[in-house]
């Protein structure tokens, strides 16, 4: 895993600023949560890091690169989204292959890989079944294995499980946690719901108006008033 420096990092859409000098620094390993309203610039942030935002201004740098200058095929950074994006005419083994592919690994690691990915998410053996065959809560596992099959050294969520009732959210809530533990790569999550934040989080940073407000721990946060 890797760490991540935001320095100064700034970002106006004509008249809009979408993030105005935000500056954080990221532990390798650590699962940190951006936490804010609708509009506060947490998917703008999260689009630098993975370097499909360019910043008006400051630089953004994962491990000793900086994602301004990077291809997006060097990026080695995995993203899940909130609509997950599988490829529904596609197996699930190949939607998690995709990015092996599109990376150009060499096809004879590809099984492999992908047998570990969906193991990992305990959906080895799943490899020939359809998309539409999946509960909600076992695309999302795909989803996430998808993101890890090239064992990235960051990952990004943004708001993964907001599409899932509450019952399942909270099931993967844990699971995400362990997965985290096991992979002990660096994540950025997107939520704007606290009580997940709190959870999951090793910190929490708290954006509003595209400013970042607050950065701590659960503990510290919950024992501010
Ligand atoms: P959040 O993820 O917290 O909801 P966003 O990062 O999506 O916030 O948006 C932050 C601000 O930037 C909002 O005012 C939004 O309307 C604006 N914004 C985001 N993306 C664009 C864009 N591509 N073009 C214009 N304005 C944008
Ligand atoms: P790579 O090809 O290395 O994965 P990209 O920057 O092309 O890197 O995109 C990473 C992933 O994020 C892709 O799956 C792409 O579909 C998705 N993505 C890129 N830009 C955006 C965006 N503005 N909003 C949502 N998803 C995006």
């Amino acid at each position: 895993s890797v760490g991540v420096s935001i320095r100064s990092v700034s970002k106006r859409y004509g008249g809009t600023t979408a993030l105005d000098d935000i500056t954080l620094d990221i532990e390798p390993g650590e699962f940190v949560s951006l936490l804010g309203p609708s509009g506060s610039g947490k998917t703008t942030l999260l689009g630098a890091l993975g370097g499909f935002v360019l910043p008006s201004s400051g630089s953004v740098w994962v491990g000793d690169q900086d994602m301004t200058y990077m291809p997006p095929h060097k990026r080695n950074i995995g993203v899940v989204f909130q609509s997950y994006a599988l490829f529904p005419h596609m197996t699930v083994g190949e939607n998690v292959a995709f990015p092996l592919r599109a990376r150009r690994l060499p096809k004879s690691t590809w099984p492999e890989r992908v047998r570990q990915a969906l193991a990992m998410v305990e959906l080895d053996g799943y490899q020939e079944r359809g998309i539409s065959q999946l509960s909600g809560g076992q695309r999302q596992r795909v989803a996430l294995a998808r993101a890890m099959v090239f064992e990235p050294r960051l990952i990004l969520m943004d708001e993964p499980l907001s599409a899932l009732d509450k019952q399942l959210r909270e099931t993967m809530q844990i699971e995400l946690r362990q997965l985290h533990r096991k992979l002990g790569a660096t994540i950025v999550y997107v939520t704007h719901d606290q009580r997940e934040a709190l959870t999951m989080s090793d910190r929490v940073a708290i954006l509003k108006d595209g400013r970042l407000v607050q950065i701590g721990t659960p503990e510290t946060l919950h024992n501010e008033p």
